[in-house]
Order: C-alpha cells, then structure tokens, then sequence
C-alpha cells in the first residue's frame, strides 16, 4: 500500500544522536520524520543516562562537600534523605530537558511518530504506533537506535538486580551494594550510593578500576575513594547469583573473590551496553550489521547502502553523547549533499565521580603502544591556590606533547570540575596548540583552569608557579 509519511529524511531513534542529526536536518530545510518508541525524545542521555546520573551527582557532591566543613569551622548535623524529593529533583530535570527537545522539534516542523520502527525495505520504516501502524517512505535515513545495557546471564531475574536505569530509579536505599564492573557508569552510580550511606564492594574483571583513563589518574581517585567501598575486587569475575529472602547471594571466583557467596541488597550490573542494530530490520534495507550488533559506517557516517546512515551508540566506541552529536551533524550535512566528515581528533571521557576523572585525545598509554615519542608535564594541583582555597588540592592537570611537532596530542585531569577543565585541552588538541600556546594565554587568576597553562609551562621549563 502507499505510505502514509513521506520524507527526505528519516531519523530511527530520539537520543543525542538521533535528534540532533534530526533538528539539523530539518534547519537545512529537509522534510525530517523522527522515530522513537518512548513518548519522551531524549533517549538514553536525557531519560537514563548522563543528565539524571547528573542530576544525583550533583547532589552527592553538594553533601559530600558539607562533610569538610567542620574543618573550616562550620557544622550541620547529619543529613536526613527524603528520597521521594530527590527522586522528583532528578525527575524534574529530565522533564525540563526532553520538554525542551519537544518544543525544539516542534519548532522546526520535525514530525515525532512514536512507535518501535523497523526497517521493511530500503525506502520504508514501518512505525508500530499505539492501536496500529505507520508506513514512511524515506529518501534518506539515519540509523540512531543506540544501545542497552549488557545483562549477566546467570543472574535471575530479580528486582533487586539492576541496570544503570534501574539503579536510576532510586527505588530503596539498600544497606549492601554490589557493582559489578567498574567501569565509569558503575563508578558514578557507586558514587551516588554510597554518600547516600550504602556500603558497597565493586567487582571489576580486569586489573584496575576506571579502564581506558591513565594509571596515575586513577591513582588519586582510589586514594581519595577508599572509604566508599568495602571491598574493590580486582581481577574477580562474577560466577553466580541467587535470590534469597535475605537478599542476592553472589559468588566470585578470581584473585581477589571472597571465601564464600557474599549476600548483598541491591546488585547493579555495569558491565558495559550493546548495540541495537540487530533490532530495527536493518538486513530488509540491506544494511549490514556485525555480530556483536554494530553497524560499520564510513567518515561521512554512510553505511554500505550509500543513502543510510548510521550515528552514535550503534555505530561503535567511544558510546558517548558527545560523539553521537557530531556524527548526528555530519549525518544531516551529507544527506544534504555537503560535504562534512567525521574528523575529530580527540573525543574527551570523564568520569563524574569525586573527584571527576577527565582525559581527552591520546592517553600516555596510548602513546606507548602507538610508539609514540612524547613528553609530559604535569601541574600538581597541591601548587594552585584556587585548589588550596577550595580545600581540595589532591588533583593535578597533565598535557602530553608529541616531541616530534610539539604539538599537544593529549591531556589528563584528575580533581574538582575536571570534566568542565578538560575542554581548553580538547581545544588545544583539535587546534594543535603547541606549549607556548596555552602557556603564554592569560588564564585567570585564581582558577582551576590555570592549571592547565602552568602544565605548559612546565612543559616549557620555565613554570614560576612550581619550586
Ligand atoms: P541513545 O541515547 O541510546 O538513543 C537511542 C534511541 O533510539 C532510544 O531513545 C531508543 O528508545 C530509540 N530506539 C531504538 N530502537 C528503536 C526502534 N526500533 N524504534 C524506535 N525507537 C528506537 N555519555 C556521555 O557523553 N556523558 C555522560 O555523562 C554519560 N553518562 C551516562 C550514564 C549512564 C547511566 C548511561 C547508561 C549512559 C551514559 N552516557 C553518557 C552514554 C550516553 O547516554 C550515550 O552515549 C548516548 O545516549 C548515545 O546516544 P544515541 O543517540 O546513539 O543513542
């Protein structure tokens, strides 16, 4: 039959990725439909992602900061949690932000059909709508249908098991937590839990928390961490888990597992996200997907059907907003016919713990398995006087440069607002600054942000600011 929608461009997919290409393609004036199952646009980000966790980080860190005060001379008493106040605080800010993307689609004529699509051919989505179903007919598409997370087999199902969204919910505050996989959603949701008073162990496969940030970074985020966690098993995998009345018995096997099942109330399973791409119809269009769910894209994100494109979570790592934004863009450009490449230097990571963890472009050990031949500088922060003002000195800023250019290749900070401070790095990186660059800009004084030009300078050998 004929197809109820047509467009030049179809958007598979509501999330960063998804609804940025979308509003891009409809401000260069392409007729854009955008697909998503859930009534709010969004997805993971806004919904279950990076602004509710967020949300809760801040916070955390509001009450973890009032804990130093008595050292300052000022005291409160315990703090007392109403957490269906915090729980509409979070909801509150989703709200705002997939309000704010609705009226942002509306305002350029997006149309929004809500329904889970999937592919029927290479021009046609089939949008199963509430009571039926919607046929669009698309000249061009962008796949932007993301990830889920991975679930542990052998773990039942239980509703004291969860994911990042379920951990979201803040349904309980259990006495004992397991997270399982320490990677950066597992950290910061630790995080959360544990300055709301939960005593918690995390599980971590390989040999080091926060996998893909440097060593040395890490280092001062243990240290100032150890009191949140019981126990941090390194190199331990989870073999078992069985519900009991009394709560989840898990079991361990590896170098650092406990003699016996341990018994916790609350399991948060963080041990990475899948893609979607098995589950849209792509082989009906004849878009390849690999075995793990992904689909291959080229730099202007077209996939092996030249008029689909692919953006975001679904097309690979790093699976973070930020990158999905930008492919979103350069998604759009193209199908309009511009010639936009996916070219970014560096993509940033940070870490929303306490304190943050950020690091942009190559990381030391990148550059040594790359062969690389760089130099570093570091600017310990125990010699910036908005730290010591702060009361929170232990971080330290540090750029790499390759010897060869002596341009900046990469970057590394670890302490309070990291991840606002990394942008001047991922600035540096893209505009290949070189020390004297950053070094001879007038940073303002005092901030956290100098640090990052005294790194510079130490680079340089002629940093004022360090014995
Ligand atoms: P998604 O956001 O996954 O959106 C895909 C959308 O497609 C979803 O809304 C889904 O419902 C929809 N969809 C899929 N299939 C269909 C279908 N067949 N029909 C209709 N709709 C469909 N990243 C950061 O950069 N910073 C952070 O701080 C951060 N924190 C995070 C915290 C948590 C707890 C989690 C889980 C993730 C976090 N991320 C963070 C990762 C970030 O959320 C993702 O990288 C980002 O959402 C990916 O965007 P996307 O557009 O590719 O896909």
């Amino acid at each position: 039959g004929k197809a109820e929608i047509e467009c030049d461009v179809l958007v598979l997919g509501a999330g960063p990725g998804g609804y940025s290409a979308a509003f891009r393609a409809a401000d260069l004036g392409m007729k854009t439909v955008l697909v998503e199952r859930y009534d709010t646009l969004g997805g993971v980000c806004l919904n279950v992602g990076c602004i509710p966790s967020k949300a809760l980080l801040h916070t955390a860190s509001v009450v973890d900061e009032v804990k130093h005060l008595p050292d300052h001379g000022i005291s409160f008493g315990a703090p007392q949690i109403d957490l269906g106040k915090l729980r509409a605080f979070k909801d509150g800010v989703i709200k705002k932000l997939t309000g704010g993307l609705a009226g942002m689609a509306k305002a350029r004529k997006v149309e929004v059909v809500t329904g889970v699509g999937a592919f029927l051919d290479p021009h046609h989505l089939e949008v199963a709508v509430a009571g039926g179903k919607k046929t669009i007919r698309f000249a061009k598409a962008i796949i932007a249908a993301g990830s889920e997370a991975v679930k542990l087999p052998f773990l039942p199902e239980d509703p004291r098991i969860v994911d990042s969204t379920g951990a979201l919910e803040l349904k309980s505050i259990p006495k004992r937590m397991l997270v399982i996989g320490g990677g950066i959603i597992g950290l910061e949701m630790a995080t959360v839990y544990s300055t709301l008073g939960v005593r918690i162990d995390v599980v971590e496969m390989l040999d080091g928390l926060m996998q893909g940030a440097d060593r040395d970074l890490v280092k001062v985020w243990d240290k100032m961490n150890t009191h949140r966690f019981d126990k941090v098993m390194l190199k331990t995998k989870t073999v078992g888990g069985k519900a009991t009345e009394a709560g989840i018995e898990v079991s361990f096997e590896g170098e650092q597992a406990p003699a016996g099942p341990q018994l916790y109330d609350l399991v948060l399973v963080s041990v990475g996200r899948s893609p979607n791409g098995k589950k849209i119809g792509a082989d009906k269009a004849g878009v390849a997907v690999t075995d793990r769910g992904f689909i291959d894209v080229d730099r202007q994100m077209r996939t092996n059907v030249a008029h689909i494109f692919a953006i975001g979570d679904v097309v690979g790592q790093p699976m973070l907003a930020h990158k999905a934004v930008h492919e979103g863009h350069v998604a759009a450009e193209v199908a309009h016919g511009e010639k936009s490449y996916f070219d970014a230097r560096q993509i940033p990571s940070v870490a929303y713990t306490d304190p943050e963890v950020a690091w942009a472009g190559k990381t030391e050990e990148q550059c040594k398995a790359e062969g690389i031949k760089f130099g570093k500088a570091v600017f310990p922060w125990a010699a910036s006087g908005r730290a010591i003002a702060n009361g929170r000195d232990e971080g330290f800023t540090k750029l790499l440069f390759d010897t060869t250019t002596h341009r900046v290749i990469g970057g590394g900070i670890v302490g309070t607002h990291a991840g606002d401070l990394i942008s001047e790095i991922c600035l540096a990186i893209e505009m290949g600054c070189e020390p004297a660059d950053i070094g001879k800009t007038i940073h303002p004084h005092p901030t956290l942000g100098e640090s990052i030009g005294m790194a510079a300078e130490v680079f340089e050998g002629h940093c004022t600011d360090l014995p």
